[in-house]
């Protein structure tokens, strides 16, 4: 049973409503603009009241357990409470790429990414559409959505929020971006990233616990990505500490090669380039001297561009620097 199958229907709508009155004066994320949200008006985020999607299919490049063999039932919703400079998505998130969806339709789409066999339903970047996610989400319980719901942050979320979340959502998948608060407000404009993104994960991990896996797909659990940087400008070792320490070195990490300077990078020389294979593999030791032991990284070929993004739970078989990665999927 999923959690949203679990809870019940006076509660989820209560929920609902607290979500709602979050949005007047919005203030859903840290970002706290309170502006009105209820008459359409737009803050940090660009969003209004209707949520606004760029696109939805069955995604089968996420982490192995959450793609699985019938993909991930994947909704990418435009704008974006972070301002990354280096923004793979800049179009949808930044540029306001996408189309508004009624509540009704939102929910269609999840039903009908559950009937294309996808393991799970996958909010990318759902932060700012809380309030209207939980109201579709009320309509596709009363027709029988019944596959777990991920919610994939950039891990700049208020505690708040996240606890009207509490019982629905059965797994987060959050980045943790930066270790550093000088990298976070340089690059995405988020002077106190770390310390929200640390209250945060422990408030998802409170709630959902270690990633839990059934027949290779996850069910529930936490499962954080973090994007290693050129010039160790995420300064992942804080990150690794912060999630081995303060979690649990159980959490599952994606230690993901794939940054490459897009976007306003060029703006920036020191990330205007490709992470070394060096930088790479140094992240992936320092995750391991940590107390890390689970989760993914990638294969080097992900790193010098030879291919889309590949996983990698193993000793990489074309390189013998990357013998060190966590993993044991
Ligand atoms: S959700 Fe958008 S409008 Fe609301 S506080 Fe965050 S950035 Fe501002």
């Amino acid at each position: 049973m999923t959690k949203l199958q679990e809870i019940d229907k006076i509660k989820l709508e209560e929920r609902v409503k607290e979500a709602y009155s979050l949005l007047s004066p919005c203030h859903l994320c840290p970002r706290n603009c309170k502006v009105n949200r209820l008459k359409d008006k737009r803050g940090y985020c660009k969003a209004g009241l209707l949520p606004e999607i760029a696109s939805f299919h069955p995604h089968y490049g996420e982490e192995p357990p959450i793609s699985g063999c019938m993909g991930s039932g994947t909704i990418f919703f435009s704008h974006c409470s972070l301002r990354c400079v280096f923004c793979q998505n800049y179009s949808l998130s930044q540029m306001g790429e996408g189309s508004e969806v009624s509540i009704e339709e939102l929910a269609n789409i999840m039903l009908k990414l559950q009937k294309l066999g996808c393991h799970n339903i996958n909010f990318v970047t759902p932060t700012h559409y809380t309030a209207q996610i939980l109201t579709a989400l009320v309509i596709a319980k009363e027709k029988d959505l019944k596959i777990p719901l991920v919610y994939n942050c950039g891990g700049y979320e208020s505690v708040e929020t996240l606890k009207i979340l509490d019982g629905i959502i059965d797994i987060y998948m959050p980045d943790f971006k930066y270790g550093d608060n000088a990298s976070a407000k340089k690059y995405s404009s988020a002077p106190d990233y770390v310390e929200v993104a640390k209250s945060a994960h422990k408030e998802m991990h409170r709630q959902v616990g270690d990633l839990v896996i059934e027949n290779g797909v996850a069910v529930k659990g936490l499962l954080i990505r973090h994007l290693v940087m050129p010039d160790v400008r995420a300064c992942s070792d804080r990150v690794f500490e912060f999630i081995a320490k303060e979690l649990s070195p159980d959490t599952a990490v994606n230690i993901m090669a794939q940054y490459y300077p897009t976007h306003l990078a060029y703006k920036y020389p020191e990330i205007d380039r490709f992470p070394t294979i060096n930088e790479y593999s140094q992240a992936l030791q320092t995750a391991k001297d940590t107390g890390l032991n689970y989760g993914w990284r990638q294969t080097v070929s992900t790193l010098v561009r030879e291919k889309k993004p590949e996983w990698k739970n193993g000793k990489a078989p074309d390189s013998d620097i990357l013998t060190h990665g966590v993993g044991k999927v």
